[in-house]
């Protein structure tokens, strides 16, 4: 399948993408997906032959569309790639200026040089690392906590909303990695919808404090649960609180 360029024209934000399509129109309609257009409307297309090449790989590489006029963005440092491979930076001073680089990946990700891509690589590696053992424990917590719940199990499918949550980066105020946001969805005996475990570090109400939150309908079905589960627990006024 050939190559084609679709620009979306748009005068604040202009992008364009590299498609192989068997078709002018079909090109359009891949590309208005990935340029989040609702319509193929606006779109211009046109053949790009030089990277006709590319097609078995299914990528341009970024040297190559560097070296055809194309502008990238680094997806480590963010900084705009140009002119080829030149890439605008900043002294101590704050003061611009210029710095040839070797990028490296793709139309679809790629880096100002393979450095940038080990350290965003690795700092990704690490917040992941991070919301694992942060979940983990949370979980732990609130198993101890609550006694006689069931963690949901993890879902691949749909986890947009309603489920586990984990979200481990830096910090608005510190510019540290630090867990952020994480929620465990949990079920009782007697629970239709369940609950869920959460920590919260950008929530003005609970500022990093753990919270319980039980579905709706499922409260009386969790104060029975904790009146059971809790035998010395006697003040019901307290309603979702353990
Ligand atoms: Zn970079």
């Amino acid at each position: 399948m050939p190559a084609f360029v679709v620009e979306d024209g748009d005068p604040y934000e202009p992008g364009a993408v590299i498609v192989f399509a068997p078709s002018d129109i079909v090109a359009r309609r891949k590309a208005a997906s990935q340029l989040d257009h609702d319509e193929i409307g606006g779109l211009s297309c046109r053949r790009l032959k030089w990277a006709d090449e590319y097609e078995e790989a299914k990528a341009v590489p970024a040297t190559a569309m560097l070296a055809h006029g194309w502008q990238l963005t680094c997806c480590g440092c963010e900084q705009l790639i140009y002119d080829g491979g030149v890439v605008a930076r900043y002294d101590e001073n704050g003061e611009e200026y210029e710095e040839d680089v070797d990028p490296v990946g793709t139309q679809h990700s790629c880096y100002c040089t393979a450095a940038c891509q080990k350290r965003d690589e690795d700092e990704q590696a690490r917040r992941k690392r991070g919301e694992r053992r942060f979940w983990n424990a949370l979980a732990r917590e609130a198993m101890c906590k609550l006694p006689g719940i069931t963690i949901e199990p993890e879902k691949t499918e749909g986890v947009w909303s309603g489920h586990h949550h984990r979200y481990f980066g830096a910090h608005s105020k510190s510019g540290r990695d630090r867990a952020l946001c994480f929620v465990v969805r949990f079920t009782f005996p007697g629970s239709k919808y369940g609950g869920s475990y959460r920590y919260d570090l950008g929530y003005e109400a609970t500022k990093g404090e753990r919270q319980i939150l039980i579905a709706n309908g499922d409260m009386a079905a969790w104060e029975a649960f904790r009146d059971n589960s809790t035998p010395t627990h006697t003040d019901k006024s307290e309603g979702a609180k353990p």
